[in-house]
Parts: structure tokens; C-alpha cells; sequence
């Protein structure tokens, strides 16, 4: 069946209101398009809590710095509807930017927490601002119950639930495991940008993950094993912006042992820049 694309708010109103006169529950998975199996997995997860799934496509101007990809940020509706016709979303909402951020809008949403702990926040400091002003106004202007997140952007997922609890948005965020190729590598839009050289260097960050991971788990320190992969990437031609291990829940520097950890990392292949995350 295809998926009905929705393009003002009005529209998604109509919608949603059918389904809620109708009893049905429904979830939501924000993205910002060039849909991927990444994407098409919280759709799957969503179809199995609740009776209707809608996406939402937007790319978000306000969570891309003056000299992030804006601009060249892939796109590709016609692709995207099929797949998610073909997932079984049953709806999807493609806001135009005046739906989100009308004229005189003047409110921004913003964290500390998750959002301050020196990881993404320092290298795009707009950036975790931007997505909550906008994850809060489409789980608002959705109403939804549910909503499904990625772990691949770990920070991001803590700081979305963090934001729903903080502001008693009736929302439940469900967090899915990262959809990988079969070479380890996080399937991820930007991963159009890189070439085939670029990419077999890319998958170096899960392997380093992997090997980390396993370290600590035989009792290395957590920060002796991450400094040795960052050295091991920088060594592979790679710009790290961070590798780190952090509690898993706070995402603060490990202090005990024993506290679940997660490692973390951000860097750059080639003009590429690439974040991926494992648990310990
Ligand atoms: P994006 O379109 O990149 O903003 O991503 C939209 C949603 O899909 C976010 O919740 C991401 O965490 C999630 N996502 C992106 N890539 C993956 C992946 N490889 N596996 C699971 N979820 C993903």
C-alpha cells in the first residue's frame, strides 16, 4: 500500500485525529530523509508497539552550523516514500519549513545533561539545541505515543528521552540497536559522501569499538584503551574528534569500576565526518 505523504501540519491533524477517534495507537521516527536500513528498522520496531507508524522527513536547518552540509545533505523523496510504503509506515510527514518554524517563531529548546558532556555538544555546539526545538515540536505537532530513536546516535537518543521527561511530553522514547553493513560500518546517510577507499577506511572505527570494548573487558582502563584508539585511527589516516569511554546512562567520565560504560566516537574520513558508539 503506499505510504501517504503528508505536507503541512493541517494534513498530519486530519490524520492523527482519524486515529485517535479510531483508538488506534501510533509512534513516530523522525529523520531527515535519504532513508536507509537504519531508518527502516525503527519503522519495523514501531509496527510492533503500535497500531500505526508515521515518519516524519525534515531536514532540520537548525541543527547544521554555517559550515555544515546543509546544503549538499542528500535527498531523495520519491526513494524514501517507496521504502517506507514498502516498510508498511503508514504515513509520512514531509512538514514544509514554515510548518515548523513559522514566521516569528522565537522558541528554542535546549539541555544541559546529556546535552553538556563534552562529546558531540563541543564539536557542533548548535547542534543538540536544534534537535530538541525540533524533536519537541514533532512529537508535539504528531501527538504520538511512541517514539523510535537510533542508538547510532547515542547522545542524541539520551538527550531526546531526557527532553521528553523534563517537559512531561507524553511520549515513550524506545531506543533500537545500530543496523550495520555486513563489513561493521553504521549504515548512515552521510555514507553516500564517501568513496570506495574512504569507506574501507571508515570501517576501521567499528573495528576499533570492537577492540576497545574488549579490552576494557579483559581490564584495561577505559581511558588507556580509548587513547590507544584514537592513536590507532589517527595512524590510519582518520581526524578523531573524540573516542571516549562514558557511563552509559549519564554519559559523565567514568569514576568507579564497575558502572556500565559505552564507548563513543566522532571522526573525520576525508570531508566525511562519521560518529558510531558500542556498549562495553
Ligand atoms: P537521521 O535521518 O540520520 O537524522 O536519523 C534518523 C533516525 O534514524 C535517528 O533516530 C537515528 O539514530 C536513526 N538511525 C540512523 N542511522 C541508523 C542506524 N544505522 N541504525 C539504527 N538507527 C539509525
Amino acid at each position: 500500500m503506499p505510504t501517504k505523504p503528508l505536507r503541512t501540519l493541517s494534513a498530519l491533524r486530519r490524520e492523527t485525529a482519524r486515529w485517535r477517534s479510531d483508538g488506534l495507537r501510533y509512534a513516530v521516527v523522525p529523520t531527515m530523509g535519504a532513508i536507509h536500513e537504519g531508518h527502516l528498522q525503527l519503522v519495523r520496531e514501531g509496527l510492533k508497539r503500535a497500531d500505526r507508524v508515521i515518519t516524519t522527513i525534515f531536514v532540520n536547518p537548525k541543527q547544521f552550523a554555517a559550515h555544515e552540509d546543509l546544503g549538499s545533505y542528500p535527498r531523495d523523496e520519491s526513494g524514501d516514500l517507496r521504502k517506507l510504503a514498502q516498510a508498511g509506515s503508514h504515513a509520512v510527514y514531509l512538514p514544509r519549513l514554515e510548518d515548523i518554524y513559522p514566521q516569528y517563531f522565537a522558541t528554542t529548546v535546549s539541555l544541559n545533561g546529556p546535552a553538556k558532556t563534552g562529546l558531540e555538544d563541543k564539536f557542533r555546539p548548535e547542534f543538540f539545541t536544534g534537535v530538541t526545538t525540533v524533536v519537541a515540536k514533532l512529537f508535539l505537532q504528531t501527538g504520538a505515543e511512541i517514539a523510535l530513536f537510533g542508538e547510532k546516535d547515542y547522545q542524541q537518543l539520551k538527550v531526546v528521552t531526557q527532553m521528553a521527561r523534563d517537559l512531561d511530553i507524553p511520549i515513550k522514547v524506545v531506543g533500537i540497536p545500530t543496523v550495520r553493513e555486513s563489513t561493521g560500518l553504521a549504515k548512515s546517510s552521510r555514507n553516500a559522501y564517501l568513496s570506495p577507499s574512504e569507506e574501507k577506511t571508515a570501517i576501521s572505527i567499528h573495528q576499533n569499538l570492537l577492540r576497545t570494548a574488549e579490552a576494557i573487558r579483559s581490564g584495561q582502563a577505559p581511558t588507556r584503551a580509548a587513547a590507544a584508539a584514537t592513536r590507532r585511527l589517527t595512524a590510519a589516516g582518520l581526524k578523531v574528534d573524540y573516542f571516549e569511554a562514558r557511563n552509559s546512562e549519564t554519559l559523565a567520565r567514568p569514576r568507579m569500576a564497575g558502572e556500565p560504560l559505552r564507548l563513543l566516537a566522532a571522526a573525520w574520513v576525508g570531508r566525511t565526518r562519521l560518529i558510531d558508539n558500542m556498549k562495553v
